[in-house]
């Protein structure tokens, strides 16, 4: 992927622009709330140049109510303040975040091909998180930072402009340096997006192949990538602490430098104590919000390096670019194959212009050696891959141009390990159409001979399978499949058989199950079992990326060619 920079100008109109009203009551809330925060620096001359000094006790009272007002003013601000813009923070964040999922959904499955899904997960959830300081309170404590510093310059002014002269000098020497720490900054942090990415994706991962991992006792070597993978994460936290730490610390240490400064030249300017203390307490309030600057730079800097990386994703063309524009809202299912060659990589086709037509109705077995490429005919037709060259048609319209979304709306994929996720069996066979009836959610389940299992559980339908259906046995996890696919009731049917070895009784109720599931639907089957290849109203049998013999079964064997030795040499196909 391009390295991709997200500008202030498109941040500033997408992000900022539209929140422009609830920004702007923030910042009045904010100058509300550092201008009452100004009123306690500022009474302390009064206090004690006219109070104690002077010793005029009856001003007490007022100076106290004026302090009390201000504070309470603060705090109140600050609450609504933070609980205003936080809600919209918040809010934002689920916006994009479901802005960001509906695109990757979009996306081809070429995409996916060569993406861990928990680095993506953590691209949704975690790279979305940064716009919390933008429109938090980040952004507006930053401007509200900036006023309240120049406000204080002004009385720092006011009390005596050469001792303001020589704080200001090392607050630029620091602007400076917080300036140039987070151009540095800014990178480590849209790397640490990418590293966290990474570390989520190998872990999901792990977690979900651990019988593997187990069985190869490969536990050691697993935990020693993640130790890696966190190392590295905890490397690039520590480039980025250095230098934030520098900028805090360098801050301190201009700080401390002006009030040993201070001291000398008060004596120097011969202040009064009043004004010497206020002008430390003016001077406290313009230092702290510019290093609370440098605090709210990096928050900053770390919602810009995760925008860039959302901003990187969203670039990324859809499947349903625009330029289908055919709708096909009731198809017969009649697929044609005109010369058809693929490539995943370039330059190396893995079909060879292919040509077959499958008949509305028709089930088309597809066999041959692993490898030869029966899955990606199958990616094929299913609209999941585009052909090199020739085309594909549905009912003579070229598939290429027909709005996905109309043509997926009539297809079926029934894979060898079929994605089951937590819930119970009837969710898992409803999801294709929730609206189903309850006769029609039967009558699939009935078909498919999954009540032949769920009647002998407790709660039937309502069992609640777990994580990838690890409580199902194969055979009945497949038969949640075609019950599923029966009630979705689909014109075109992609089916990838299982090769796993079956008992006879559950392979009878596999079979059995099958037919209904195909009959009357153009079927393509990456065919394993022999009766379904037997069935079949044709066979291609596919040999590096050609089909290199088609017919039905009785005719294949006789013909004792790579068929007939497909056949009789291995005891599956
Ligand atoms: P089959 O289903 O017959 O086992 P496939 O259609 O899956 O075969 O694969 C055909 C060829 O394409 C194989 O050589 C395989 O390595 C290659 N291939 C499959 N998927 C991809 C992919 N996503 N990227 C690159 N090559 C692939």
């Amino acid at each position: 992927m391009a390295k991709h920079k997200v500008s202030l100008k498109q941040v500033f109109k997408t992000i900022i622009w539209p929140r422009r009203k609830l920004l702007f009551l923030g910042l009045v809330l904010i100058v509300i709330s550092r201008a009452a925060g100004l009123v306690p620096p500022w009474a302390t001359k009064p206090f004690i140049d006219d109070i104690l000094v002077k010793q005029d006790m009856g001003a007490l009272p007022q100076l106290l109510l004026l302090v009390t007002g201000a504070i309470l003013i603060q705090a109140l601000t600050s609450f609504l303040l933070t609980k205003i813009l936080s809600v919209e923070a918040q809010h934002l964040i689920s916006v994009l975040r479901s802005k960001v999922q509906k695109h990757l959904l979009r996306l081809p499955t070429s995409f996916f091909d060569n993406q861990k899904s928990g680095a993506l997960v953590s691209r949704v959830m975690n790279d979305v998180e940064g716009v919390r300081n933008l429109v938090g309170t980040g952004l507006v404590q930053l401007i509200g930072g900036i006023l309240t510093a120049i406000i204080s310059v002004g009385f720092l002014i006011s009390i005596n402009p050469w001792m303001t002269l020589f704080i200001i000098l090392p607050m630029s020497v620091f602007g400076l340096i917080t300036l140039k720490a987070f151009a540095y900054i800014r990178p480590i942090f849209r790397e640490r997006g990418v590293i966290t990415a990474e570390v989520t994706g190998r872990l999901t991962e792990t977690l979900n192949g651990v019988r593997v991992i187990k069985g190869f006792n490969a536990e050691a070597q697993e935990s020693k990538i993640f130790e890696q993978g966190v190392e590295k994460l905890f490397l690039n936290v520590k480039k980025s602490l250095t230098s934030t730490s520098f900028v805090t610390s360098s801050g301190t240490f201009l700080v401390g430098l002006a009030s040993v400064g201070i001291m000398g030249l008060s004596g120097y300017f011969d202040l009064s104590p009043g004004d010497f203390l206020q002008f430390t307490m003016f001077m406290v309030f313009m230092i702290a919000p510019i290093v609370q600057m440098s605090n709210i730079g990096s928050q900053l800097t770390e919602a810009f390096a995760g925008l860039d990386r959302t901003e990187e994703l969203m670039n990324i063309s859809p499947e349903d670019d625009g330029t289908r524009t055919v709708r096909m809202d009731a198809i017969r299912g009649d697929i044609t194959f005109k010369e058809v060659s693929f490539a995943y990589e370039e330059g190396k086709d893995v079909l060879n212009e292919i040509s077959f037509n499958a008949p509305s109705g028709s089930v088309t077995a597809l066999v041959g050696t692993s490898g030869s490429g029966k899955t990606t005919i199958a990616g094929l037709a299913a609209s999941f891959l585009k052909p090199k060259s020739g085309m594909v048609t549905v009912d003579g319209t070229d598939l290429s141009q027909v709005v996905l979304e109309s043509y997926r709306s009539q297809l079926g994929v029934v894979l060898q390990d079929d994605f089951l996720f937590e819930g119970s069996i009837r969710e898992n066979i409803l999801f294709p159409r929730p609206q189903a009836t309850e006769v029609q959610l039967q009558a699939a389940v009935k078909a498919a001979h999954v009540d032949e299992f769920t009647d002998r559980f407790e709660k039937g339908l309502e069992t609640v399978i777990g994580e990838r259906g690890v409580k199902l046995s194969g055979g009945q996890r497949q038969r949640i499949a075609i019950a599923r696919a029966i009630l979705a009731d689909p014109r075109i049917l992609i089916l990838d058989e299982a090769t796993s070895n079956l008992d006879t009784e559950s392979e009878a109720l596999i079979q059995e199950s099958l037919r209904s599931l195909m009959k009357g639907r153009t079927t393509f089957v990456i065919a394993h079992r022999l009766s379904t290849i037997r069935q079949a109203d044709q066979i291609l049998v596919i040999e590096q990326g050609n089909i290199v013999e088609r017919g039905r079964h009785q005719e294949l064997i006789e013909k004792k060619g790579r068929y007939f030795e497909l056949y009789t040499y291995q005891a599956r196909i």
